[in-house]
């Protein structure tokens, strides 16, 4: 048994931001993980000027793509895309192996204002009506597998609970947590962000009890108070104790996720596996970007020409490329 594999070690002081650390609690078939996300989710929300409603929406995003996203056991993507009729219509995520994260959103400015005067910025009232699709892409050659649950005027973290319970069949929960922290720097003291989150599922061996956990009292006709004793008691000390996570203790520097999930856990023991990295990183480059447009008619590139250059922003990580018409023109013969 190596030291990360046993469950009476002591935990560590500090785990390094940008990591995802998978825990298993095996007396209560529970199986989770935690991602604790810093310079990563700084970065990808710095680098756009979203109002701060949508940048703390977007993080609520980046962590929960995370959180799914590094349990893929090959390498591919995982693709978690949001689109509603709300002030922020659309949040895109994009996960890659090994750890490699990129985000953006699209917004109503003048409706995410609106919304700010009135205090209407809860994540349920910013998204409004619509989906929140998850794409597992494997590559050119495979399948990609997509699904999808509605979002009601609800959050990201209810409507993940929502999909794994009729996708999946299986009972999960999440918690998500995103803030801004002031910290000293060299030109002064400035905002950075900061997120964290735990996803935790049940996974008994024995059929019948997953379909005694599965039975959700939101799920009665109004009125109607399903017995209690039909939940599977594992699985309702798991989810209250993870309900019980504090926003503070997901994005606190100062608590480690060893020590957060031996806290929630130590009764029980609670075994944790090597942890995994995440970094801001994205797949634009002007090789990219000028394949793309060597793609389009030249009419589409004429209509493109600014003060006789092209400029193209990536969407995602907000870097913009600059192009001489002529250099990605049909003339150039390069690609035809
Ligand atoms: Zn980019």
């Amino acid at each position: 048994m190596t030291d990360s594999e046993n469950p009476s070690r002591t935990p560590a002081l500090h785990s390094a931001d940008d990591t995802i650390l998978p825990f298993e609690v095996a007396a209560l078939d529970l199986r989770g993980r935690v991602v604790r996300l810093g310079p990563s989710v700084d970065e990808i929300l710095s680098r756009h000027d979203y109002p701060l409603p949508v940048a703390k929406l977007l993080g609520e995003a980046v962590t929960l793509a995370a959180l799914f996203g590094s349990a893929l056991k090959f390498d591919g993507r995982f693709i978690l895309q949001t689109q509603t009729d709300g002030p922020v219509r659309m949040l895109v995520v994009d996960y890659a192996t090994a750890g490699r994260i990129r985000a953006c959103a699209r917004f109503d400015r003048n409706r995410i204002e609106s919304a700010l005067a009135s205090g209407q910025i809860s994540p349920g009232l910013l998204l409004g009506h619509g989906h929140l699709a998850m794409t597992i892409d494997q590559g050119a050659d495979m399948s990609r597998h997509q699904g999808v649950v509605a979002l009601e005027g609800r959050g990201l973290e209810e409507a993940a609970h929502e999909y794994f319970r009729r996708s999946e069949q299986i009972p999960t929960r999440v918690r998500l947590a995103v803030a801004e922290e002031l910290r000293a720097g060299p030109d002064g003291p400035r905002h950075r962000w900061r997120a964290g989150g735990i996803l935790l599922q049940f996974l008994p061996k024995s059929p019948e009890r997953m379909r005694a956990a599965d039975l959700d009292p939101g799920d009665a006709p109004e009125g109607i108070t399903l017995p209690s004793a039909a939940e599977d008691e594992a699985w309702m000390e798991g989810r209250s104790l993870v309900e019980t996570v504090e926003d503070l203790e997901l994005i606190d520097p100062a608590l480690s996720t060893e020590r957060l999930v031996y806290r929630l856990f130590h009764e029980r023991g609670v075994r944790v596996f090597d942890n995994a990295q995440i970094a801001a990183r994205c797949t634009c480059s002007r090789e990219t970007v000028s394949a793309m447009l060597r793609s389009f008619p030249q009419q589409d590139r004429d209509d493109m020409v600014e003060g006789g250059t092209i400029s193209v922003t990536c969407e995602f990580c907000n870097e913009t490329y600059r192009f001489d018409p002529a250099e990605v023109s049909d003339a150039d013969g390069t690609l035809n």
